[in-house]
């Protein structure tokens, strides 16, 4: 069977004195290493009652304790459950109760989250707790952990199909749901991003996308089998970033598109060199607009943007990388990877219309995209009524819009939630926020549906400005109008000093909206 702890054994085997983490604290290990921590985990949990299919919780940012966790856990055969550190108290007392989780293990610097609701926990038995300090009530993780044997743990009988992990979506649109993920989704998905990313035991990465969230959660699996090192980062600050991306000669790094725009501003103003190369920037979770240029041309790193969701392991659609692109001028070239890209190999992607028919492959024809893999869930966590509406005869239907050109390159043109249909015409929000990013003054942008009397809905644009500059409404406002069609201008803007966005980075327009839909009554 496809189980996820073979990617860990094959790291151990091949690559065993090979550095395989670099932790926040600048404790280093070895895959051998790292595989002993994980075998005291399980022995650990073990001892704690853990059995199959029981689930354990974590609460912590990118750290090493993280990264053992997911081998450890797997090896019991418990289902683990990443939390979004961002969340709060009532969240977390909703997902652990709504999870019936046993075991909680958090961060010491988070457990203040968890302190006001702890007496509420239905059935979590024991927290462990990283990093604890003098006012740790809890176990000492440490001091817990080196208790156990390092030795063998004796793996209990199990299915590809068992469910590893119950995964919470972003909310960006709403409360976020249970995804069930098996060891084969996660598996077969490992297997398809290695074969278009190829890393190897040269690769360097840097964790940036939080490990709590799918995107982040994905990665460990492909570059653990393949005996890369990887570095974590306990904050996303673009200094800490450059600074260990020169320290440890990172070759790769996965990011949200707000992550990379911050990196680039800081780019801008300190333009740091690197004497080695970054082999590949990836970022996907939401629309990419105006960064790829910027990336490779000012900076010289190859961009590479990617599409996915939680329900789908999560990629299912890559950018053309290099071999492909060859033959095309720069500006093809950039053009082709500002869009989500082509669907992944063992995924099928297709765009469809009302009918359930595909669209041409004109650039133009709008429908959502749907897809079908192994990497595709299970279902959602105790929501059948969810599952049966998103996953319909094995597809899985994303609530995206997008479009497909004539090589197959699928662009996403909005959520479905977040088209703005003005006059009858449907506007993409994404658009006319590409077209903001590209004014010099403007840092971050998000444009949402303002009710209109006479128009049904209009653009409405809320805009963060660059440190020191000015800026009104009305050169917003004029700056759209040249660069779009008229009726996808916006019509109004409201100027924030930050954009509210979830802990993967992605601005939640939903709060917006709702912000703006509740002034106009
Ligand atoms: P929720 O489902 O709780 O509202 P969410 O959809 O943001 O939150 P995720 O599963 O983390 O939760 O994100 C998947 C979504 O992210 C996709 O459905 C899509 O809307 C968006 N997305 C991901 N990659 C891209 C991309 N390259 N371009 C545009 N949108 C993207
Ligand atoms: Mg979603």
């Amino acid at each position: 069977p496809m189980l996820l702890n073979d990617f860990l054994d094959r790291a151990v085997k091949l690559y065993g004195s090979k550095k395989a983490v670099i932790n926040t604290d600048g404790r280093e290990y070895t895959y051998s290493e790292l595989n002993e921590r994980v075998n005291q985990l399980s022995h650990g949990l073990q001892s704690l009652g853990v059995q199959k299919g029981d689930r354990v919780a974590y609460l912590a940012p990118n750290t090493l304790e993280m990264l053992e966790g997911f081998y450890g856990v797997f090896q019991t055969g418990a289902i683990m459950v990443p939390l979004n550190t961002r969340l709060t108290p009532e969240d977390y007392l909703f997902i652990l109760n709504h999870s019936e989780t046993k075991i909680l293990v958090c961060d010491q610097e988070l457990y203040h989250q968890i302190a006001p609701i702890r007496e509420k926990l239905q059935t979590v038995e024991s927290v462990l707790i990283h990093y604890a300090d003098e006012t740790c009530e809890d176990i000492n993780y440490d001091q817990w952990l080196s208790r156990f044997s390092s030795n063998r743990f004796d793996r209990p009988e199990m299915d590809e199909q068992d469910v590893c992990s119950l995964l919470y979506t972003s909310g960006t649109t709403g409360n976020p749901k249970g995804v069930m993920l098996t060891h084969r989704n996660n598996y077969f998905h490992a297997l398809s991003v290695q074969h278009h990313l190829r890393v190897s035991d040269k690769d360097t990465l840097l964790h940036i996308l939080p490990m709590f969230h799918v995107n982040g959660w994905g990665s460990p699996f492909y570059y653990t089998a393949n005996g890369a090192t990887q570095v974590m980062l306990r904050k996303i600050v673009p200094e800490t970033i450059m600074d260990l991306v020169q320290k440890h000669k990172v070759s790769v790094m996965h990011m949200a598109p707000t992550v990379l725009n911050g990196l680039l501003q800081y780019y801008d103003q300190k333009k740091p060199t690197f004497d080695h190369d970054v082999r590949i920037v990836i970022a996907g979770s939401a629309p990419a607009p105006a960064f790829v240029t910027k990336v490779e041309e000012e900076i010289g790193w190859e961009f590479i943007q990617v599409y996915g969701m939680t329900e789908s392991s999560p990629l299912s659609l890559f950018s053309p990388i290099r071999p492909h692109l060859e033959d095309l001028t720069k500006e093809q070239k950039y053009r082709l990877k500002a869009k989500a890209g082509i669907q992944m190999i063992g995924c099928e992607v297709k765009v469809v219309n009302d009918l359930g028919d595909e669209v041409a492959w004109n650039g133009q024809e709008i429908g959502e995209v749907i897809t079908r893999s192994n990497s595709v869930m299970k279902g959602y966590w105790k929501n059948e009524q969810a599952t049966m509406e998103t996953i319909q005869d094995g597809w899985l239907h994303t609530g995206d819009m997008g479009t497909v050109d004539e090589y197959g390159t699928i662009e996403i043109v909005d959520r479905k939630k977040d088209i703005i249909i003005s006059g009858g015409e449907n506007i993409s929000s994404i658009e006319v926020e590409g077209v903001l990013y590209e004014h010099p003054s403007i840092l971050e942008a998000a444009v949402v549906a303002l009710p209109h009397e006479k128009w049904g809905e209009t653009p409405h644009a809320f805009v963060v400005v660059k440190e020191g500059v000015a800026l009104t409404e009305e050169e917003v406002i004029q700056f759209s109008r040249s660069k779009l069609a008229h009726f996808k201008a916006v019509t109004g803007v409201t100027f924030v000093d930050e954009l509210p966005k979830t802990a993967s980075g992605k601005i939640q327009k939903i709060h917006l909206r709702n912000q703006k839909w509740e002034e106009s009554g």
